[in-house]
Protein backbone atom coordinates (compact mmCIF):
# COMPACT_ATOMS: atom_id res chain seq x y z
CA UNK A 1 0.00 0.00 0.00
CA UNK A 2 1.63 3.26 -0.98
CA UNK A 3 0.85 6.41 0.90
CA UNK A 4 -0.56 8.55 -1.49
CA UNK A 5 1.57 12.07 -1.35
CA UNK A 6 0.55 15.79 -2.36
CA UNK A 7 3.38 17.91 -2.99
CA UNK A 8 3.01 21.72 -3.67
CA UNK A 9 5.57 23.21 -5.64
CA UNK A 10 5.96 26.99 -5.42
CA UNK A 11 8.38 27.95 -7.98
CA UNK A 12 9.50 31.70 -7.89
CA UNK A 13 6.20 32.76 -6.12
CA UNK A 14 4.93 34.13 -3.05
CA UNK A 15 6.51 36.20 -0.03
CA UNK A 16 7.02 35.70 3.29
CA UNK A 17 3.88 37.31 4.50
CA UNK A 18 2.10 35.91 1.33
CA UNK A 19 3.75 32.44 2.65
CA UNK A 20 2.24 32.70 6.48
CA UNK A 21 -1.19 33.48 5.46
CA UNK A 22 -1.09 30.57 3.04
CA UNK A 23 -0.27 28.52 6.15
CA UNK A 24 -2.28 29.79 8.54
CA UNK A 25 -5.42 29.19 6.04
CA UNK A 26 -4.21 26.10 4.75
CA UNK A 27 -3.20 23.96 7.87
CA UNK A 28 -6.83 23.89 9.22
CA UNK A 29 -8.43 23.05 5.93
CA UNK A 30 -6.22 19.81 6.17
CA UNK A 31 -6.32 19.14 9.59
CA UNK A 32 -8.48 15.82 8.83
CA UNK A 33 -6.42 14.71 5.90
CA UNK A 34 -4.03 11.96 7.35
CA UNK A 35 -4.25 9.70 4.67
CA UNK A 36 -2.18 11.53 2.52
CA UNK A 37 0.93 13.26 3.04
CA UNK A 38 1.02 16.62 2.43
CA UNK A 39 4.66 18.34 1.01
CA UNK A 40 5.35 22.10 0.29
CA UNK A 41 8.19 23.51 -1.22
CA UNK A 42 8.75 27.30 -1.18
CA UNK A 43 11.35 29.01 -2.91
CA UNK A 44 14.77 28.88 -0.45
CA UNK A 45 14.43 32.45 1.27
CA UNK A 46 11.30 31.20 2.36
CA UNK A 47 11.67 27.87 3.97
CA UNK A 48 12.80 29.11 7.00
CA UNK A 49 9.87 31.01 7.99
CA UNK A 50 7.75 28.19 6.40
CA UNK A 51 9.71 25.89 8.42
CA UNK A 52 8.33 27.38 11.28
CA UNK A 53 5.10 27.78 10.86
CA UNK A 54 4.80 24.04 9.60
CA UNK A 55 6.72 23.14 12.98
CA UNK A 56 4.68 20.17 15.09
CA UNK A 57 2.49 19.59 12.10
CA UNK A 58 2.01 16.47 9.31
CA UNK A 59 2.74 18.51 6.59
CA UNK A 60 6.19 18.18 5.25
CA UNK A 61 8.80 20.94 4.42
CA UNK A 62 10.66 20.61 0.87
CA UNK A 63 13.11 22.67 -1.40
CA UNK A 64 13.42 22.84 -5.29
CA UNK A 65 16.57 22.29 -5.70
CA UNK A 66 20.44 21.60 -3.77
CA UNK A 67 23.28 21.56 -5.16
CA UNK A 68 25.21 17.92 -4.33
CA UNK A 69 28.77 19.08 -3.45
CA UNK A 70 28.75 18.99 0.47
CA UNK A 71 30.18 22.60 0.37
CA UNK A 72 32.58 25.16 -1.82
CA UNK A 73 32.93 27.46 -4.21
CA UNK A 74 29.29 27.66 -5.64
CA UNK A 75 27.89 31.37 -6.50
CA UNK A 76 24.22 31.07 -5.54
CA UNK A 77 23.85 27.31 -4.77
CA UNK A 78 22.33 25.72 -1.61
CA UNK A 79 23.89 22.24 -0.09
CA UNK A 80 22.16 19.36 1.39
CA UNK A 81 23.32 20.16 4.68
CA UNK A 82 22.26 23.53 4.53
CA UNK A 83 18.52 22.26 4.23
CA UNK A 84 18.52 19.72 6.59
CA UNK A 85 19.13 22.93 9.01
CA UNK A 86 15.98 24.13 7.60
CA UNK A 87 14.25 20.82 8.21
CA UNK A 88 13.26 19.74 4.92
CA UNK A 89 12.21 16.59 4.83
CA UNK A 90 12.04 16.17 0.69
CA UNK A 91 13.65 17.91 -2.12
CA UNK A 92 12.83 18.22 -6.10
CA UNK A 93 15.08 17.15 -8.53
CA UNK A 94 15.48 17.23 -11.76
CA UNK A 95 12.30 19.14 -12.53
CA UNK A 96 11.70 20.04 -16.34
CA UNK A 97 12.22 23.69 -15.52
CA UNK A 98 15.66 23.04 -14.57
CA UNK A 99 16.38 20.69 -17.25
CA UNK A 100 15.35 23.30 -20.33
CA UNK A 101 16.22 26.35 -18.56
CA UNK A 102 19.74 25.39 -16.80
CA UNK A 103 20.49 22.42 -18.48
CA UNK A 104 20.99 19.97 -15.75
CA UNK A 105 21.78 16.38 -16.73
CA UNK A 106 20.00 12.88 -15.82
CA UNK A 107 24.00 12.58 -14.42
CA UNK A 108 23.88 15.92 -12.76
CA UNK A 109 20.39 14.78 -11.06
CA UNK A 110 21.60 11.43 -10.29
CA UNK A 111 24.68 13.28 -7.98
CA UNK A 112 21.63 15.39 -6.37
CA UNK A 113 19.35 12.28 -5.34
CA UNK A 114 22.94 10.33 -4.32
CA UNK A 115 23.28 13.28 -2.00
CA UNK A 116 20.43 13.84 -0.48
CA UNK A 117 19.82 10.24 0.66
CA UNK A 118 23.37 10.20 1.90
CA UNK A 119 22.04 13.22 4.54
CA UNK A 120 18.60 11.73 5.56
CA UNK A 121 16.97 13.52 2.78
CA UNK A 122 14.33 11.86 0.08
CA UNK A 123 14.20 12.87 -3.22
CA UNK A 124 11.64 13.53 -6.12
CA UNK A 125 13.16 12.98 -8.93
CA UNK A 126 10.80 14.62 -11.88
CA UNK A 127 10.87 13.01 -15.78
CA UNK A 128 8.95 14.21 -18.61
CA UNK A 129 8.73 14.00 -21.64
CA UNK A 130 8.26 17.21 -24.52
CA UNK A 131 5.84 17.24 -26.93
CA UNK A 132 7.84 16.74 -29.70
CA UNK A 133 9.49 13.36 -27.46
CA UNK A 134 5.57 12.58 -27.42
CA UNK A 135 4.34 13.36 -30.71
CA UNK A 136 7.60 11.68 -32.53
CA UNK A 137 7.12 8.38 -30.83
CA UNK A 138 9.60 8.81 -28.39
CA UNK A 139 7.71 9.13 -24.99
CA UNK A 140 9.04 5.60 -23.43
CA UNK A 141 12.76 5.94 -24.92
CA UNK A 142 13.06 9.15 -23.47
CA UNK A 143 11.28 8.51 -19.66
CA UNK A 144 13.40 5.07 -20.13
CA UNK A 145 16.69 7.27 -20.46
CA UNK A 146 15.65 9.53 -17.83
CA UNK A 147 14.73 7.50 -15.14
CA UNK A 148 18.36 4.97 -15.73
CA UNK A 149 20.26 8.15 -15.70
CA UNK A 150 18.85 10.65 -13.11
CA UNK A 151 18.29 6.90 -10.48
CA UNK A 152 21.91 5.25 -11.13
CA UNK A 153 23.47 6.66 -7.80
CA UNK A 154 20.42 5.65 -5.35
CA UNK A 155 21.07 2.53 -4.08
CA UNK A 156 18.94 -0.56 -4.12
CA UNK A 157 18.17 -0.77 -0.38
CA UNK A 158 17.40 2.82 -0.27
CA UNK A 159 14.81 2.87 -3.47
CA UNK A 160 11.68 2.22 -2.17
CA UNK A 161 12.32 5.95 -0.23
CA UNK A 162 12.41 8.14 -3.35
CA UNK A 163 9.32 9.54 -5.26
CA UNK A 164 9.17 9.89 -8.78
CA UNK A 165 7.27 12.85 -10.21
CA UNK A 166 5.86 11.86 -14.11
CA UNK A 167 5.88 15.52 -15.67
CA UNK A 168 4.85 15.58 -19.06
CA UNK A 169 6.31 19.28 -20.31
CA UNK A 170 3.67 19.80 -22.64
CA UNK A 171 1.43 19.55 -19.86
CA UNK A 172 2.97 22.03 -17.47
CA UNK A 173 1.61 25.00 -16.29
CA UNK A 174 0.01 24.85 -19.56
CA UNK A 175 -3.73 24.12 -18.67
CA UNK A 176 -3.70 21.05 -20.50
CA UNK A 177 -3.57 17.88 -18.62
CA UNK A 178 -2.50 14.44 -19.71
CA UNK A 179 -5.92 12.43 -19.63
CA UNK A 180 -6.45 9.90 -17.22
CA UNK A 181 -5.36 7.05 -19.67
CA UNK A 182 -2.12 8.75 -21.30
CA UNK A 183 -1.04 9.35 -17.48
CA UNK A 184 -1.90 5.75 -15.85
CA UNK A 185 -0.29 3.92 -19.23
CA UNK A 186 2.85 6.36 -18.40
CA UNK A 187 3.07 5.78 -15.02
CA UNK A 188 2.70 2.07 -15.72
CA UNK A 189 5.82 2.09 -18.07
CA UNK A 190 7.74 3.77 -15.17
CA UNK A 191 6.55 1.79 -12.81
CA UNK A 192 8.07 -1.46 -15.10
CA UNK A 193 11.06 0.66 -14.92
CA UNK A 194 11.67 0.95 -11.41
CA UNK A 195 10.79 -2.72 -11.06
CA UNK A 196 13.21 -3.67 -13.55
CA UNK A 197 15.99 -1.67 -12.07
CA UNK A 198 15.27 -1.94 -8.49
CA UNK A 199 13.20 -5.30 -8.43
CA UNK A 200 9.99 -5.67 -5.69
CA UNK A 201 11.00 -2.24 -4.23
CA UNK A 202 10.12 -0.56 -7.43
CA UNK A 203 6.31 -1.57 -6.26
CA UNK A 204 6.87 0.54 -3.18
CA UNK A 205 8.18 3.61 -4.89
CA UNK A 206 5.55 6.56 -5.10
CA UNK A 207 4.61 8.12 -8.55
CA UNK A 208 3.32 11.24 -8.59
CA UNK A 209 1.88 12.81 -11.71
CA UNK A 210 2.43 16.52 -12.56
CA UNK A 211 1.14 18.66 -14.72
CA UNK A 212 -1.71 21.34 -14.51
CA UNK A 213 -3.31 19.41 -11.62
CA UNK A 214 -6.57 20.79 -9.94
CA UNK A 215 -8.96 19.77 -7.71
CA UNK A 216 -11.24 19.06 -10.76
CA UNK A 217 -8.93 16.69 -12.16
CA UNK A 218 -7.04 15.15 -9.05
CA UNK A 219 -9.74 12.83 -8.37
CA UNK A 220 -9.90 11.02 -11.62
CA UNK A 221 -6.24 11.17 -11.75
CA UNK A 222 -5.46 9.38 -8.30
CA UNK A 223 -8.20 6.69 -9.23
CA UNK A 224 -5.31 5.23 -11.72
CA UNK A 225 -3.80 2.16 -10.12
CA UNK A 226 0.02 3.93 -10.70
CA UNK A 227 -0.49 7.04 -9.82
CA UNK A 228 0.08 8.03 -5.65
CA UNK A 229 0.19 11.20 -5.62
CA UNK A 230 0.73 14.74 -7.31
CA UNK A 231 3.67 17.84 -7.60
CA UNK A 232 1.11 20.80 -7.94
CA UNK A 233 2.33 24.17 -9.39
CA UNK A 234 -0.34 26.47 -10.03
CA UNK A 235 -3.38 25.27 -8.17
CA UNK A 236 -0.82 24.90 -5.00
CA UNK A 237 -0.68 28.72 -4.90
CA UNK A 238 -4.17 29.00 -3.00
CA UNK A 239 -4.87 27.32 0.13
CA UNK A 240 -8.63 26.39 -0.78
CA UNK A 241 -7.60 25.16 -3.85
CA UNK A 242 -4.30 22.85 -2.99
CA UNK A 243 -6.45 21.59 0.52
CA UNK A 244 -9.29 20.18 -2.37
CA UNK A 245 -6.38 18.98 -4.44
CA UNK A 246 -4.94 16.63 -1.02
CA UNK A 247 -8.82 16.26 -0.19
CA UNK A 248 -8.90 13.99 -3.61
CA UNK A 249 -11.08 11.61 -2.59
CA UNK A 250 -14.30 13.58 -2.38
CA UNK A 251 -13.47 15.31 -5.78
CA UNK A 252 -15.72 14.95 -8.59
CA UNK A 253 -12.82 14.05 -10.66
CA UNK A 254 -13.82 15.33 -13.96
CA UNK A 255 -11.75 16.64 -16.85
C1 LIG B 1 5.07 21.78 -11.60
O1 LIG B 1 5.53 22.86 -11.34
O2 LIG B 1 5.72 20.78 -11.30
C2 LIG B 1 3.75 21.71 -12.24
C3 LIG B 1 3.25 20.54 -12.51
O3 LIG B 1 3.13 22.91 -12.49
P1 LIG B 1 1.56 23.12 -12.87
O4 LIG B 1 0.76 22.34 -11.84
O5 LIG B 1 1.34 24.58 -12.77
O6 LIG B 1 1.36 22.57 -14.25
Amino acid sequence: MRRPILAANWKMHLTRPEARDFVADFLPRVADASAAEIVIAPPYPLLGCVGQCLAGTAVSLAAQNVHPAERGAFTGEVAVAMLVELGCRYVIVGHSERRALFGESDAFVASKAAALLSHGLLPIVCVGETLEDRESGRTFDVLGAQIDGSLAEVPGERAAEIVVAYEPVWAIGTGRTATPEIAQQTHAFVRERLRERFGGAGDRIRIQYGGSVKPENIGVLMSQPDIDGALVGGASLEPASFAKIVHFESQEGSQ
